[in-house]
């Protein structure tokens, strides 16, 4: 299993990463549609596959607004089929609103929409593997995930509060990906947005025991952008979690 992170910034693009999208291009399964979502058509192509799963955390802008980009791909044929699943509202608020006609007119044929199941939590097949998807604390609603394929465990939980349970849900991950939008000393705004700081991130790395954990959604407004969280500065930070960036490769 290889995760590519296209994408590894929340809230906006900046000069080091585009917002959140990570793709498996071996499995077809994307995580996400964020300003790095131009990057995935050339990545399946070079795996050669043309049909692609791509599963919504939740609709906010900074993780659908790529939805998009790939027309060109589409004309050319090399986009044949982007099966989008997610809660049934976030669908009907990307179609509605992103693809308004005062937005962006054109709502590619060969997108498809495909509710989960309206439950806190579940699994379902997607991408020839199981699926797991956890209701999480952000405003309006955001899905932790976890994906199983060939032996291995792959978790990504961002757009979050940090949440109990979520180390039960990550245990023994191959590769657990968490939000740290924050570093220490913002845990007020992170509380009002729904999103994490670095010491309670670092709390759950080391209670799921992942094999490697890796940061996301971090900060456009971070001072250093090679260390936005302050990582650098964490008193015993478990010694399998980086800060991930665009262009990140993950074998699995
Ligand atoms: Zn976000
Ligand atoms: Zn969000």
């Amino acid at each position: 299993m290889n995760v590519e992170f296209l994408g590894t910034g929340g809230y906006h693009p900046d000069a080091h990463r585009h917002t959140t999208c990570v793709l498996l291009p071996d499995r077809g399964l994307c995580i996400d549609a964020g300003s790095a979502f131009f990057r995935a058509p050339e990545r399946l192509a070079a795996h050669g596959v043309t049909e692609l799963d791509l599963v919504l955390t939740h609709a906010h802008l900074d993780h659908v607004v790529g939805l998009t980009f790939p027309l060109a791909h589409i004309e050319r044929g090399t986009l044949t089929a982007v099966r989008i699943h997610g809660r049934r509202e976030k669908l009907d608020a990307v179609r509605e609103h992103l693809f308004a006609r005062d937005l962006f007119p054109v709502l590619p044929p060969c997108f498809t929409w495909h509710p989960l199941p309206e439950k806190e939590s579940g699994t379902l097949p997607v991408a020839g593997g199981r699926l797991h998807f956890r209701e999480q604390t952000h405003p309006g609603g955001s899905l932790g995930l976890r994906y199983e394929a060939d032996g291995k465990r792959f978790v990504f939980c961002t757009d979050t509060a940090p949440l109990p349970g979520t180390a039960d849900f990550a245990a023994d991950a191959d590769l657990f990906v968490h939000e740290c939008n924050f570093p220490d000393g913002w845990e007020d705004l992170a509380e009002r947005t729904g999103h994490s700081t670095l010491t309670p991130v670092l709390e759950l790395a080391r209670a799921a025991r992942a094999r490697r954990t890796l940061l996301v959604h971090v900060s456009p407004d971070a001072a250093d952008p090679a260390d936005p969280v302050g990582l650098g500065a964490a008193t015993n930070p478990p010694p399998h979690v980086a800060v991930a960036v665009d262009g990140l490769r993950a074998e699995l």
